[in-house]
């Protein structure tokens, strides 16, 4: 399988007749790719929700990235006039909680 449909899915249908070998189905509740799909990417163009997306890039809610971990620590943590060596540890330190 290629490419996968996310849990933001409206089921509003549009994709099922964009994807040439019919890879694309109903499911419950959402819609499904099946394991045939062969990235025409057909079917991402026309998704309203952008809902399709490649395996490879599939967001991961529970980890969050360093730019998320990075923006959160120093909008929380470190004082606007901090020096860069400052921000630096406060990154670190948060990095070994
Ligand atoms: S990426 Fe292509 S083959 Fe895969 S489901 Fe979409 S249109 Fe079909
Ligand atoms: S086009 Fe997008 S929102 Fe609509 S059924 Fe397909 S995956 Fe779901």
């Amino acid at each position: 399988m290629a490419y996968v449909i996310l849990d933001t899915c409206n089921t509003c249908g549009l994709c099922l007749d964009e994807c040439p070998i019919e890879a694309i189905s109903v499911g419950d509740p959402i819609y499904v790719i099946d394991d045939t799909c062969c990235e025409f990417q057909e079917c991402v163009a026309v998704c309203p929700e952008d809902a399709i997306v490649h395996e490879d890039d599939v967001p991961n809610d529970d980890v969050p990235s360093d730019d998320v971990l990075n923006d959160h620590v120093l909008n929380d943590h470190v004082p606007e006039d901090a020096a860069p060596e400052d921000i630096e540890n406060e990154l670190v330190n948060k990095s070994l909680e």
